[in-house]
């Protein structure tokens, strides 16, 4: 069965109500390329450099450029899966041609942090979602859309 974004957008919402959208803000996002390739972006966008065979990552500067006054301009289905899925990530365990879910964890650069990885009914969802992710996608564009970065140390992450 397929997962509902409008389910996920709105369990997040308990959580987000008073942040400014900061994860719209000041960093990057990661596409995989069939997403870019569904955005069809109508402006020019800013590649960091280290996008691969199979994603690309999008600069957003200091306010992201799909970010408008009532929120994202993206329609919820065809919202990225980084969008979507911030702060709430699996840790994935790369078996032969497989990814396995060991676990799920939750960055601290979200100011609601504590608070997400105390609300069981959400991460249960999302982990739903990757495990839907991890098989449309495949453990090699899986591995790029992860990367090796101190962004997944540790010290970043509330392990759930
Ligand atoms: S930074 Fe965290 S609390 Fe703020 S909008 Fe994004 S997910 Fe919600
Ligand atoms: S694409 Fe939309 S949800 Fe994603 S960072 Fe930009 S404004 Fe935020």
């Amino acid at each position: 069965m397929s997962i509902s974004k409008e389910e996920i957008y709105a369990l997040f919402r308990v959580h987000c109500s008073g942040c400014e959208g900061l994860c719209c803000k000041n960093s990057v996002f990661t596409l995989f390329n069939h997403e870019l390739e569904g955005l069809k972006p109508d402006r020019a966008l800013e590649f960091t450099e280290d996008g691969t065979k199979n994603i690309r990552r999008v600069k957003m500067g200091a306010l992201c450029p799909f970010s408008r006054d009532k929120g994202c301009e993206i329609e919820l289905g065809a919202r990225p899966l980084d969008c979507l899925t911030y702060p709430i990530y699996p840790s994935i365990r790369y078996k032969e041609s497989a990814c396995l879910i060991d676990g799920m964890t939750v960055h601290r650069s979200c100011p609601s942090c504590e608070s997400i990885a105390a609300d069981a009914g959400l991460l249960r969802l999302l982990r739903s979602y990757w495990e839907e992710q991890l098989s449309l996608n495949g453990p090699e564009a899986v591995s790029e859309w992860f990367g090796q970065d101190e962004y997944w140390d540790s010290e970043n992450v509330i392990r759930c």
